[in-house]
């Protein structure tokens, strides 16, 4: 069997995934990108993530062709294999749909520096407008909305979040959906008071050394 580790590290998250409430029942999706054997693993499209076995994942070359698996590959692999093809370093992927986050998105607001946590993904937290899921112009507006950032919200529909590694790709997807909740909170009570630019960019420096991406 193909990339076992991968496979199972994407049964294990997609439980962390329901369990922390930042997917509703099956929506959402996560892969995981081998460099050495330039293969990728994703999870399946639609199924339960507490049915879900490492014999269910899916495995793909990055250009998108099925090297192993029987399961329909979730409907986003082309917002997932795009970061593969296009940027270096990045080997985790995870899309959800958590309600602060999804909430922001369906605004097509971008979340600014509130919090000095934002730099868990970059200065800012961009929104792209609304694209049909499952696209290849959908994943080619996240790829550029995102920049070099570690996170984007897809306009109407929710969250991308990506990583050297997938324990970082979920604390971003975490800390982001965090995050998106001060920022509703706080416009409901009035504009927050934001980090500088200089703030921010001294946070993104003391990250280096605080957490590994
Ligand atoms: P899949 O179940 O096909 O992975 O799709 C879920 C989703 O969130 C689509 O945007
Ligand atoms: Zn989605």
């Amino acid at each position: 069997m193909l990339l076992r580790k991968e496979r199972e590290q994407i049964v294990e998250y997609g439980k962390k995934l329901v369990e922390t409430g930042l997917v509703v029942g099956t929506f959402g999706n996560i892969s995981l990108y081998n460099p050495e054997k330039n293969l990728m693993a994703i999870s399946p499209s639609g199924m339960d993530y507490f049915k879900v076995t490492p014999e269910d994942i899916v495995i793909l070359t990055p250009d998108g062709e099925v090297v192993e698996g029987s399961n329909k590959p979730s409907s986003e692999l082309d917002m997932h294999r795009i970061f593969y093809l296009k940027r270096k370093g990045i080997n985790a992927v995870v899309h959800t749909h958590s309600r602060f986050a999804t909430t922001l998105a369906c605004m097509n607001l971008s979340i600014p520096p509130l919090h000095y946590l934002v730099a868990y993904a970059g200065k800012e937290v961009p929104c792209t407008p609304y694209v049909q899921f499952g696209s290849w112009e959908l994943a080619e507006e996240v790829h550029k909305t995102m920049g070099d950032n570690y996170a984007c919200l897809l306009g109407n529909h929710g969250l991308l979040a990506v990583g050297n590694n997938l324990q970082y790709a979920f604390d971003v997807a975490e800390q982001i959906e965090f995050v998106s909740e001060l920022y509703c909170r706080t416009l409901s009570i009035d504009k927050p008071k934001l980090l500088s630019d200089e703030q921010i960019t001294s946070v993104l420096e003391a990250f280096k050394t605080y957490r590994k991406k």
